[in-house]
């Protein structure tokens, strides 16, 4: 399985150590023509306004869109990810890809200082607690009917899919935890199973 790590800036280096340690081959992607051939993408968190300010520049926000176009490829983002996934962003908003129902608002848990680490419980991960890194993390204002929460902290959504994507408000690749990038290959498995039938 050919996984694609958006490579432009913030923790890319963590999340291909993970990608590759649950099964996959990463491709680090730059330009669009980085995606061909990959099944899935991961876009790490950062700071959002660079990453989609550089991918507007790079034509990468276009050509996400388009492999995007079918609904069968897969994308995880992280933080700053995630909020270049959100159809909306409240208070300055980069550009991105807004490909999921929610919106977000950046740096809501406070600034740098304020990051924290806690154990949660992610019921699609089994019962063993998750162990969540929070770094100016944005929060989930509001989920879209399509949008299904999967972890909750302090009853706030922090990570959650729709159909093919998945969004944490956490960065799950600066713990040694495999399970939700195990998580995303899965999906990235089911995505290729539904576009072979159709
Ligand atoms: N605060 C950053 C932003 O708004 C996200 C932080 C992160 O990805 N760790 O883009």
């Amino acid at each position: 399985m050919k996984i694609g790590v958006l490579a432009i800036q913030g923790d890319v280096r963590e999340h291909v150590h993970h990608t590759e340690a649950a099964g996959a081959d990463v491709v680090l992607v730059r330009l669009p023509r980085d995606l061909e051939g990959t099944e899935g993408l991961i876009i790490p968190g950062g700071e959002s306004t660079t990453i989609g300010m550089l991918m507007a520049e790079y034509g990468l926000l276009d050509a996400v869109m388009q492999r995007a176009s079918d609904g069968t490829y897969p994308i995880y983002g992280t933080c700053a990810g995630l909020i270049l996934m959100a159809k909306e962003v409240i208070g300055f908003s980069p550009a991105r890809l807004g490909l999921v129902d929610i919106d977000a608002s950046r740096n809501a848990y406070g600034r740098q200082i304020a990051s924290f680490e806690v154990d949660l419980e992610i019921p699609v991960l089994g019962e063993q607690p998750f162990p969540a890194v929070f770094i100016r993390a944005p929060k989930i204002q509001r989920l879209g009917p399509s949008v299904t929460p999967l972890a909750w902290h302090h009853g706030e959504v922090v990570m959650a899919e729709s159909g093919p994507y998945l969004v944490s408000s956490f960065h799950p690749e600066m713990s040694p935890d495999l399970r939700i990038h195990q998580y995303f290959l899965e999906k990235v498995k089911r995505a290729q199973a539904v576009a072979g039938v159709s």
